[in-house]
């Protein structure tokens, strides 16, 4: 190992002293209300009588004061953190609520680093654009560009991420180009990126995906640097990009704004140098900063199962030192590290903030956006990952869990405290990700809504199966379940609530955490048909002969067209025939034809499904 600034790494003696991220955090934190020179500290919902001792006021003073307000408790209720602050204020004291984080749930610590301790690091760059614009054509010419002696010889391992070595600096590129990955890292609380890349090409312009990296590395509050590409070509048009870009508030420099850019050949590797040196540059104005010498924190980029070696992730560190030989937790999983190595193959010893690395040795495969922390023992190791996962079990057995958004309002309504968990399968892996963040963060100090399982495709028979195992309710966005996962569902009372909008979800959800459901109009599935065979007659479009395989179909009805399992059209039936003549209904076991209004592309196996829709209180 020949890595420059680790050599003080490499004998087991030598290794400096590293500081634990638990250091003046107490491991079992001290829980109890006090006040603190006229302050009242407190970490979790206190009782009318706590909060009476600690500020010394008398708890009928309290009652008193809060029942002239409106508000009638008792002497062993809690008191939410209004109602906290409101009486403290009545008695003159300030209050404040402090977050104490114990080693369990490592996630949640802000390591506060003293400024002396901190020492530059890398920046790490995610590379996103519109399809077809060059991204992976540029991962590659920047992966074979500047090329140093000891990766001349390594055999390449792709395991997510890989560092580039530029006028004596390093960068890291996380190689997995678009926002797809970048923003269900984000979704998943993680944010790893300090700077985005943002590819266009100059003969193309501004295009949808262009504009949604724009307001992926916006929303996320990372600087974009735009990669005007392919400008060899005949037809490269760098004016037109800049100006297209304006439209989406990304001013570039040279028209006043603050976003830098270059125009670049990723194919014949035409101002690489100045990108990479441009990248270098914004990463020195942004001060990127950690401490080496702390145990490792960071995040999961990628994981999976090697058939020869197990469980294999590829770990980002970003702040502190992760040694060959550390003790990791990630998830309710922690381990050894048995073996730590970079996208060269090469055995690293140990790799500090911003160097991605590949470990073998965790006991299970983490997921992509977990956060991992590194601990001094194995002791504590395995402790912190078993309460973890004993947390884990237990929230997922959480009995008071509620089971359908009727539930989840009637308990709302007792003035329980429960949750709701729920499982999202969407179209795309972004919507549902999207999704588990918009919902999750409807949770509030009564409910609180936890997205146990998020994956695109249809709803499927292991999806009834996990949520009525974990008492959750299914959300479908643009899927439907087939006629016999809605029967599975309906067998394992497993409500499943399906939508198209993203904020009508949302709406339903937040209703029913304020105890104020109220469905109106619900949707009563008539019956299912299956396509079997197309013909196209002029003037009145594609027939579609088909065989109604549940229920019935109705004339003019609502109908939607399913394609394994995903929504592809909506509308209502223009026709239903039985041979020649028009049918009013045609049953389950009978043949039909029938036309969509306004819609032709139907395909042979696709399944239309006919609604009504009936007021329902
Ligand atoms: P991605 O979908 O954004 O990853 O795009 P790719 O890197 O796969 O590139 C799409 C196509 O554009 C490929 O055929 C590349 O060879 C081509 N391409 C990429 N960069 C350039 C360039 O700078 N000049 C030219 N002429 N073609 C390029």
């Amino acid at each position: 190992m020949k890595k420059k600034g680790n050599n003080n790494f490499n004998k087991r003696d030598d290794r400096p002293q590293r500081q634990s991220n638990f250091e003046g955090h107490q491991k079992k934190p001290d829980t109890r209300a006090k006040v603190n020179g006229g302050v009242f500290v407190y970490t979790k919902p206190v009782t009318v009588s706590e909060l009476s001792e600690a500020i010394n006021i008398p708890a009928s003073a309290i009652i008193k004061h809060l029942f002239m307000n409106g508000k009638a408790v008792t002497l062993n209720q809690t008191l939410d953190d209004d109602t906290i602050g409101e009486v403290c204020l009545q008695f003159d004291y300030d209050f404040k609520k402090e977050k104490l984080v114990d080693a369990t749930h490592f996630e949640e610590l802000e390591i506060e680093d003293d400024p002396a301790s901190l020492v530059e690091r890398p920046p790490v760059v995610t590379i996103m654009g519109h399809v077809d614009h060059g991204k992976t054509t540029l991962i590659d010419a920047i992966r074979n560009s500047h090329i140093t002696a000891t990766e001349a010889g390594g055999i390449s391992q792709a395991i997510g991420a890989y560092q580039k070595e530029v006028n004596g600096k390093k960068i890291t590129f996380i190689d997995t180009p678009g926002h797809a990955a970048f923003t269900a890292m984000r979704a998943r609380g993680a944010s790893v990126t300090d700077i985005v890349v943002l590819v266009v090409a100059a003969d193309d312009g501004v295009m949808p995906q262009t504009i949604e990296a724009i307001g992926h590395a916006k929303a996320a509050g990372v600087p974009i640097i735009v990669a005007i590409n392919k400008i060899d070509k005949d037809g490269a048009n760098p004016k037109r990009v800049k100006e297209g870009l304006l439209a989406h508030d990304v001013i570039l420099e040279e028209y006043g704004g603050d976003v830098m850019s270059c125009e670049i050949s990723a194919k014949k590797g035409i101002g690489v140098d100045a990108l990479l040196e441009m990248i270098l540059l914004v990463a020195e104005m942004r001060e990127l900063k950690a401490n080496p010498n702390r145990y490792a924190s960071g995040t999961v980029l990628e994981a999976n199962l090697d058939k020869g070696e197990g469980p294999k992730a590829t770990l980002l560190v970003q702040n502190g030192t992760l040694q060959a030989t550390d003790y990791v937790v990630v998830g309710e999983i922690y381990g050894k590290i048995r073996r730590m190595s970079n996208e060269h193959r090469q055995i690293l010893k140990a790799a500090t903030p911003a160097t991605p690395v590949s470990v073998i040795g965790l006991s299970g495969v983490p997921q992509a956006g977990d956060r991992f922390m590194a601990f001094p023992s194995e002791k504590e190791a395995k402790s912190i990952a078993e309460a973890r996962a004993l947390e884990k079990k237990a929230a997922s057995q959480n009995a008071s869990a509620a089971r359908s958004l009727s539930d989840l309002n009637n308990l709302v309504n007792e003035g329980s405290v429960t949750d709701i968990n729920v499982l999202i399968k969407a179209d795309t892996n972004g919507s549902a990700e999207a999704l588990k963040a918009s919902l999750e963060k409807l949770s509030t100090d009564k409910v609180r809504v936890k997205v146990i399982y998020t994956a695109a495709g249809a709803i499927s028979d292991s999806d009834i199966l996990l949520a009525s195992a974990s008492n959750a309710i299914i959300y479908g966005f643009n899927v439907r379940p087939d006629a016999r996962v809605r029967q599975k569902a309906d067998e394992e009372h497993v409500e499943i609530r399906l939508h198209r909008i993203i904020y009508e979800l949302l709406d339903e959800m937040s209703a029913a955490i304020k105890g104020a459901v109220k469905i109106e109009k619900v949707e009563q599935i008539l019956g299912q048909a299956e396509i079997r065979h197309i013909y196209k007659i002029s003037k009145v479009g594609t027939v579609a002969g088909s065989y109604v395989i549940s229920g019935l179909l109705k004339a003019g009805c609502s109908i939607r067209l399913l394609r394994d399992g995903l929504i592809v059209y909506e509308g209502k039936l223009a026709s239903l025939k039985r041979f020649k003549d028009d049918a009013k209904e045609v049953k389950e076991g009978y043949e039909c034809g029938l036309t969509i209004e306004g819609y032709n592309d139907i395909k042979e196996g696709d399944i239309v499904e006919g609604y009504e829709l009936v007021e329902k209180e």
